[in-house]
């Protein structure tokens, strides 16, 4: 749709609304960004957001580290930076992606704005209009956004209990291939994903691997929360198997904290240069400040020690989301996430999730509606509920508040 085909009322109220770019089409606030706004005022639980619960994290941690970058390296941190990020913290990158399995170079380590920030330049790369990028079905939703600025189409990819369906893949592959589609990337969340919870089986890395390989597709892994699991790690990342068809992205925002805006793209050599021009294009360089305090904190700080806090916080309100589901809502089904901070819950066919939504924030709770995460429309009966956040004892009562929702609408 052009900027001209979109609503009336932006028409009305934006005097340049005929000057803006066709690309910016995409960029439209979801109609439930408003409920949202209401849905932040603290008596409402939310179990939408997922906003890491950086709490846990002692603020000594962060002050100690920033203040001993200040005295030390005060000029640098200051200063305008390399567009690839700081050479010592991209070493250590590399210790980081070794917990998952990568073996890499800090040479093609590029650090950026946040994993988002990543996203938006390998689209920027690699995106033209009319271009098709797979994606699971649901996918991320600030993912797709950045899809659809740059004119794209996400074609969704059904998963199951494993993740994405290698045979369903394949599938979609030949008849986007068959309408004279041109398939850009796989964009593919492996691990505890957001929004589904659920992680790709090891067989179907391969599988899915050996897929792209043989039709020449990148795989775009993103993987923000591969080192929160609860119970027993994930398998090796994608990027451990294959190293020049996976851009690998990764973050601090959820083992750390995500104000630093820290993230990083982990590229196979060829890209990585192309990678580094448009960071420099887009920012210069990314913040010498947040990369230095990072870097400080990673060499003096029980960084991993951190990381099973975060991993320990995490798994309590898993267990107490999945609890409260059992006890209020026991006739609807959700997935079992092993790790990271969402799972998705499948409603009864009557209930509609964005119907339901205006009616659970009068209740005082509010979630995700699945339509969120498709680009096509569906996910009607899903819901997304974010377990990161709010307290255990929170979610009991947000939990029990959406069963008095749920059972309004069935009139039970
Ligand atoms: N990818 C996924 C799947 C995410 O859930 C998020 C954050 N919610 C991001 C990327 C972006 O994270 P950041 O920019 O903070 O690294």
């Amino acid at each position: 749709m052009t900027a001209q085909g979109s609503s009336q009322a932006g028409n009305n109220l934006d005097p340049w609304y005929h000057h803006y770019a066709e690309r910016a089409a995409g960029l439209r606030a979801s109609e439930v960004r408003a409920l949202f706004a209401v849905a932040s005022r603290p008596e409402v639980v939310s179990l939408a957001g997922g906003m890491p619960f950086v709490a846990a994290l002692p603020p000594d941690l962060v002050v100690n580290a920033m203040e001993r970058v200040m005295r030390e390296q005060g000029p640098v941190a200051l200063q305008y930076g390399s567009g690839q990020g700081v050479p010592a913290l991209r070493e250590q990158i590399l210790d980081v992606m070794a917990l998952e399995g990568i073996r890499a170079h800090a040479d093609d380590v590029v650090v950026t704005t946040g994993s988002q920030h990543a996203l938006e330049l390998v689209s920027k790369l690699f995106l033209d209009p009319g271009d098709v990028v797979i994606s699971e079905g649901p996918s991320y939703v600030t993912a797709m956004v950045i899809f659809k600025s740059y004119q794209a189409e996400v074609d969704h990819v059904p998963m199951d209990e494993h993740g994405l369906i290698p045979e369903a893949l394949r599938e979609h592959i030949a008849q986007l291939r068959a309408t004279g589609k041109t398939i850009k990337f796989l964009y593919t969340i492996p691990n505890f994903h957001n929004p589904a919870g659920v992680t790709l089986s090891w067989e179907r890395r391969i599988e899915i691997l050996e897929i792209c390989r043989a039709n020449n597709i990148l795989v775009l892994e993103d993987n923000p929360y591969g080192l929160l699991y609860f119970d027993r790690p994930a398998p090796a990342a994608m990027r451990s198997l294959e190293q020049d068809g996976v851009v690998y992205l990764g973050t601090f925002s959820k083992t750390l904290a995500p104000g630093f805006r820290v993230g990083w793209a982990l590229a196979p050599h060829a890209i990585r240069e192309k990678l580094v021009l448009a960071n420099e294009a887009a920012v210069l360089s990314p913040s010498s400040f947040s990369q230095l305090v990072i870097s400080e904190y990673l060499a003096t700080a029980n960084w991993k020690a951190q990381i099973n806090t975060f991993r320990g916080v995490y798994h309590e309100r898993k267990n107490a989301l999945l609890n409260a589901l059992d006890e209020y809502l026991p006739e609807l089904t959700w997935t079992n996430p092993n790790g990271g901070f969402y799972v998705w819950v499948t409603l009864p066919p009557l209930l509609n999730s964005k119907a339901m939504l205006p009616r659970a924030v009068k209740e005082l709770v509010a979630y995700t509606p699945g339509t969120a995460f498709f680009a096509n429309g569906d996910g009607q009966q899903n819901i997304r509920l974010s377990f990161c956040y709010p307290t255990p004892a929170e979610i009991r009562v947000g939990v029990r508040r959406l069963a008095t929702v749920v059972r309004d609408e069935l009139d039970l």
